[in-house]
């Protein structure tokens, strides 16, 4: 398993020690849960979510509707490892389930019963393809000798996250002459699941598809909700389409591949949601840290089932990001500026977000929005998984605001932004704060 030593430590200690130079002694906080967005208005207000509902189960599975956001085990229950936990995504007729689980690749039937039609392209890079493309080769003929698998390698990385290796993809399904009937197969992290979805969602215009996310950061997030996409140069994820995938299944071993710093990375995301929408899973998180950091299963596993539950029913509540799904946009806005500012691909994704979370944070508190306790565990929570807490020391002032200017949240001109609000596991999504407030948050993490 490969180890990376932790390449933000050193360039955040002067930020981080001047924010919490000014941290008192935290006062317990309590919880209140998700936000709505209010038509007409670029404000969410916070209200209270729904009760927790676990239904029956499939055979052989633990089936959890999404709207079951408030189920909270307060410890890791060891599980029939064997046996798919299934988190719904409800969204009518694009509803699709999502499979959690250890050894599920090795379980064909979960996989087969997604596949349309005789024809599937598999899409994944140089770094998965050759550790997992034979095993799901396997399970997507194993006793059903009349499907056919084609496949195609991208190269590895962020920066490929583009038209011409989006090409690729469309290359290989036209000269293999698949059809509309075809079933294109995302194997990998969340770079390779945005492509493929893309490239599903404008083939042919819109083929099936299926996602098996093999990253932490793929599992908890990128792989649930339908959006896909490609980077422009001048900011990520600038071109796309909302397109939800007929299945996510997510082999929990897969993980175990998976370099730390990239494990780490994903951990970003799991604590964003602990933060905008789910105290207790927070607080859980501030208990199981280090068990998430040193893999133990359970822990990763509560961590992901958890995670998807949360992101399943923000998207069934609002699919195409009206205002709810922005929130889990929470540290993005600042973390957008920091990829595309150091250039894509050197810092990754969740931390980036981690950095930009930190930024988020420290904005609310200016704002008096939140108490010094949040700032403090976020700080905590960020710096035992191994994250940055503050963005690289080459962005500039100038830098985050040109990039932030073409932000998707940008709307009539007004840069929206997710802040957090009142008790732990409360946000806002909102144009109107103090923008003064912005400019101190950012002298206070650029040295010019
Ligand atoms: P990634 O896809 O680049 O994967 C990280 C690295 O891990 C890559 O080198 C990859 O080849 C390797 N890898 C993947 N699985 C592995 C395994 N099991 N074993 C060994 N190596 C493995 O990065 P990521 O963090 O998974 O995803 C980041 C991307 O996801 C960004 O482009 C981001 O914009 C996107 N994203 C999308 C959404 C969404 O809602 N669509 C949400 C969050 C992030």
């Amino acid at each position: 398993m490969a180890t990376t030593t932790n390449p933000f430590s050193l360039s955040l200690s002067k930020n981080s020690a001047d924010i919490f130079s000014r941290v008192p002694n935290p006062p317990n906080s309590v919880s209140l849960r998700s936000a709505f967005v209010s038509p007409g208005s670029n404000d969410l207000s916070l209200i209270r979510g729904q009760n927790s509902v676990v239904s029956a189960s499939r055979v052989r599975s633990v089936r959890i509707c999404a709207s079951s956001a408030q189920v909270m085990d307060q410890s890791v229950a060891k599980t029939d490892s064997k046996v798919p936990v299934i988190v719904d995504v409800n969204l009518g007729d694009r509803s699709y389930p999502i499979y959690i689980g250890s050894g599920l690749l090795d379980q064909p039937h979960l996989l087969q019963r997604h596949v349309h039609g005789k024809r599937v392209l598999v899409v994944t890079n140089n770094t998965v393809g050759p550790i997992y493309l034979d095993k799901v080769v396997e399970a997507l003929t194993k006793g059903n000798p009349n499907v056919s698998v084609e496949s195609v390698i991208l190269p590895d990385g962020e920066k490929y996250k583009d038209m011409d290796t989006l090409m690729k993809i469309f290359d290989k399904a036209i000269e293999s002459r698949l059809d509309r009937r075809c079933t294109f197969v995302a194997l990998g992290g969340g770079v390779i699941g945005d492509m493929c979805g893309f490239a599903a969602a404008s083939f042919l215009r819109g083929v099936n598809f299926i996602q098996i996310p093999t990253t932490v950061m793929a599992q908890v997030d990128s792989s649930v909700g339908g959006k896909t996409g490609i980077n422009h140069r001048l900011g990520k994820n600038l071109i796309g389409a909302f397109y939800q995938p007929q299945c996510v299944l997510i082999d929990t071993d897969t993980l175990n591949t998976l370099p730390d710093r990239e494990l780490a990375s994903g951990l970003a995301e799991v604590i964003k949601y602990g933060l905008i929408r789910d105290a207790e899973f927070f607080e859980w998180q501030e208990r199981n840290i280090q068990a998430l950091m040193s893999r133990d299963p359970s822990a990763l596993a509560y961590a992901i089932k958890r995670s998807c539950e949360n992101k399943a029913e923000v998207v069934s509540l609002d699919e195409k990001e009206g205002g709810l799904r922005a929130t889990l946009n929470l540290g993005h806005t600042f973390g957008h500026a920091i990829e595309t500012g150091v250039g894509y691909g050197l810092w990754l994704h969740g931390e980036a977000v981690a950095a930009g979370m930190v930024m988020a944070v420290d904005l609310s508190r200016r704002l008096g929005w939140i108490d010094d306790s949040i700032v403090k565990r976020v700080h905590n929570i960020l710096t035992q998984a191994k994250l940055p807490t503050a963005p690289a020391q080459t962005m500039t002032v100038e830098m985050f605001k040109s990039v932030m200017a073409v932000d998707k949240k940008v709307a009539d001109g007004l840069l929206r932004l997710i802040l957090l609000k009142g008790p732990l596991g409360n946000c806002v999504f909102t144009g109107d704060y103090d923008r003064k407030a912005v400019d101190e948050t950012l002298r206070a993490f650029c040295k010019s």
